[in-house]
């Protein structure tokens, strides 16, 4: 008979393997079974993602590529097609959409699926899983692991444990789904490596380490007093994570329609001058706030507000989506019809629409983000990016649909 979910919530997570790598196999099979690493190839350049082949040799996410050089001098180095890897971003996200709504976007290549209320419509949840696996498969040509658990927690550390284990420089099967059963949550977790725990940073790590603390069981074994010595305010949370049983949800977040910024004058603005200076503003402004949305658009929108109330729009769409600030300004002036300078102009508006997830590239940082709040987090990647540019690409999994940092992961698969 089968085995019933019968206690909990049914909670997946889908996570794509080698994501932007196979995704360069896909389309070039010259390259299956070689050593394929993306990511930045200048001097400040990241490892986005390394294939199999290429994590034999020790290539890993979020490595500089200078060392990835050293280490895999034959890899097949590539900047990475981020067009290509959004569109088949969306292709996987329509097949988890065919399951549930309840779907919060991790990144690209990952997300997590609260599918305990379409247990009657599909099955138990392991079926679930093992459906998207095939359904992934068969139509992107793309391998998913899947971890089922009554957490968001258990889930993915159950996903990461169907990946391919990589020893003693060869391959491991897949296991492909891995499912915790209600109930097992502890047998699952105490062996796994508090490291792997969210909320457990490098220094929180090393600090737990000290105290003789090396598995997720020793920690929830521990004193009250000390957990709140050692995560503050964050004690209870860690333990209850510790053990299974916290109750991190699963946030639905699509994909915005649209990002844009308006802005309605005390008194009418007037004459060239004037009006670019906004429009720069703007333009900056939305430029800004695509990269906090981790977002680019393919469609800018104009809309002017005259003086005597009668309103505008113009709108471009381009061949591929921009989050760039020069690029959108660009348009903006192309859009603004001639002369309207003149007539006085009360309200100015900016949008990006036609929206693609992930922007150009996406960031992940390798270290010493754990445990810092998610604007911040969101914020820096901004920064970051002005500040390296597309050269400092690295991985998928950071950011969400609406911007906000997840927790980082210490091996991505
Ligand atoms: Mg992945």
């Amino acid at each position: 008979m089968e085995r019933l979910w019968d206690a909990g919530k049914a909670i997946l997570h889908a996570d794509l393997d080698c994501f932007f790598a196979a995704v360069e196999m896909l389309d070039n099979p010259r390259l299956k079974g070689l050593p394929v690493i993306v990511g930045g190839t200048g001097p400040r350049g990241v490892v986005a993602a390394a294939s199999y082949e290429a994590r034999i040799w020790g290539v890993r996410s979020a490595m500089a590529t200078a060392r990835a050089k050293r280490l895999c001098p034959q890899g097949v180095f590539l900047d990475g097609t981020y067009s290509r890897y959004s569109e088949i971003s969306k292709r996987f996200h329509s097949v988890l959409r065919r399951f549930t709504d309840e779907i919060e976007t991790v990144g690209l290549d990952e997300a997590f699926l609260d599918v305990s209320g379409c247990l009657q419509l599909f099955g138990p949840p392991q079926a679930i899983a093992s459906e998207i696996r095939r359904l992934v498969k068969e139509e992107l040509g793309l391998s998913v692991c899947v971890g089922v658990g009554t957490t968001k927690q258990v889930a993915k550390l159950a996903s990461r444990r169907a990946k391919p284990m990589i020893s003693a420089g060869t391959i491991g099967a897949s296991k492909g789904v891995v499912v915790v059963w209600p109930n097992e949550e502890q047998e699952f977790l105490d062996p796994i490596s508090v490291r792997e725990l969210w909320g457990v940073g490098p220094k929180t790590y090393q600090h737990l380490k000290s105290i003789g603390v090396e598995r997720i069981g020793d920690l929830r074994r521990l004193p009250d007093a000390t957990l709140v010595g050692i995560f503050g305010r964050a004690g209870a949370r860690a333990r209850l994570r510790a053990s299974g049983s916290d109750s991190d949800t699963v946030v639905s977040g699509s994909l915005r329609k649209s990002i844009g910024r308006e802005q309605t004058y005390p008194t009418d603005i007037y004459g060239p001058e004037q009006i670019d200076r906004e429009l720069v503003r703007l333009a900056d402004n939305v430029a800004n706030r695509m990269r906090i949305h981790n977002s680019a658009g393919k469609t800018i929108t104009l809309k002017l507000r005259f003086g005597d109330f009668r309103t505008i729009t113009r709108s471009v769409t381009l061949a591929s989506a921009t989050d760039s600030k020069g690029e959108i300004l660009g348009h903006l002036r192309r859009l603004f019809p001639e002369g309207a300078s003149e007539r006085g102009i009360r309200l100015l508006g900016v949008a990006l629409s036609n929206l693609t997830l992930g922007g150009i590239a996406q960031l992940r940082f390798d270290d010493g983000y754990h445990s810092k709040r998610e604007e911040e987090l969101a914020k820096s990647v901004a920064k970051i990016r002005e500040r390296f540019g597309s050269s400092a690409i690295s991985p998928a999994s950071l950011i969400d649909a609406t911007g906000v940092g997840t927790r980082k992961e210490r091996h991505s698969n």
